[in-house]
């Protein structure tokens, strides 16, 4: 999606004005050699802008890494931005001496933030939270499947916050679930029909950028497309935190329409024979329609709590749309 909707062309061309809502393409999550990523700040930069993104939030492990000299240094205003970020890591050892591993990140960082600690995995996990907030970022929790430390409880039980990874490109963070734990795509379900309203991230959490091989975190995974008035820090971030965006590993959109009514997602077809289906998701993710049309509808009849969208190509590519609850809680 590099065009602006067909619902700001309608709009522009009745207010010609600007501060227009356009759609950016960004990867929140990705490392450098300021912790354990295998490049500088400038080349990891540069990968992103080089492969078409509009930003890239570096956020290396406790640690703010400096983006001003980057943004200067690419010299692309409007184009590409550099976001600053960290992902505030910290562990919780519980009386039987098992680890967990409990990463956040903030997006939109103005200065570093110690992890805060706490007695439990969802005090941890709140600590931070509430840590990431007073600074003014946006926080998204991380990889709940890593180590198998968050669960679908925890992740009910901590308050205010927004954003949770559903996919992170990282090889080792079981996404899929397994051995009875739920996948982070099932734990989003469960939420959501507890009244939870949290949107989805898909995240690179690139740590390697000179070799490529499915069994290290490269780039170029998974990625969020955002819908904000103006490529800056700030509004890619409230973007973020209103839901304003998709999250993908390869099908693009070209709009996506929502009203109390319908649900129209419109997909921006490749090059190659490749084929899509649309699946409307509601309660306990159950699927409410399938199709394999393009633009997917649904008509919307306000007893589903809520309904969600993915999209998959005959390819294995995802697309994720974020939920919205109709009238049956609105
Ligand atoms: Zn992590
Ligand atoms: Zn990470």
């Amino acid at each position: 999606m590099r065009t602006v909707t067909g619902l700001v062309v309608a709009l522009m061309l009745i207010t010609g004005g600007p501060g227009r809502a356009e759609w950016y393409k960004g990867n929140t999550h990705t490392h450098t050699i300021n912790s354990d990523g295998d490049s500088a700040p400038d080349a990891v930069a540069r990968w992103y802008k080089e492969h078409r993104y509009n930003f890239v939030v570096l956020s290396d492990h406790n640690y703010l890494t400096p983006v001003d000299g980057l943004n200067k240094a690419l010299a692309a205003p409007g184009k590409f931005l550099v976001v600053g970020g960290e992902e505030v890591s910290d562990r919780f050892r519980d009386k039987s001496g098992r680890g967990f591993s409990i990463h956040l990140n903030a997006v939109n960082l103005g200065r570093v933030i110690p992890p805060a600690g706490g007695g439990s995995v969802t005090e941890v996990l709140q600590n931070n939270v509430d840590a990431i907030n007073a600074t003014g970022a946006v926080a998204h929790i991380n990889h709940p499947n890593f180590g198998w430390s968050l669960t679908f409880e925890d992740l009910l039980a901590v308050k205010n916050y927004n954003l949770y990874e559903i996919y992170n490109g990282h090889p080792a963070v079981n996404n899929a679930g397994g051995g009875g734990v739920p996948g982070t795509e099932a734990m989003w379900d469960s939420l959501l029909t507890r009244g939870k309203l949290v949107f989805g991230i898909a995240s690179d959490d690139a740590h390697s950028f000179k070799k490529f091989s499915p069994d290290l975190s490269n780039p170029g995974r998974g990625w969020v497309v955002v819908r904000a008035n103006a490529l800056d820090s700030d509004a890619i971030a409230r973007a973020l935190d209103r839901g304003d965006f998709y999250s993908s590993t390869g099908v693009e959109l070209e709009d996506l329409i929502i009203t109390d009514k319908r649900i129209t997602v419109k997909i921006e077809p490749d090059r190659s024979s490749t084929r899509f289906t649309t699946f409307f998701i509601g309660t306990g993710g159950t699927v409410l329609k399938a199709t394999g049309d393009n633009p997917a509808v649904y008509d919307i009849t306000g007893k589903e709590l809520y309904v969600r969208a993915r999209i998959e190509d005959s390819n294995g590519r995802k697309a994720w749309t974020q939920p919205f609850y109709t009238g049956a809680r609105r």
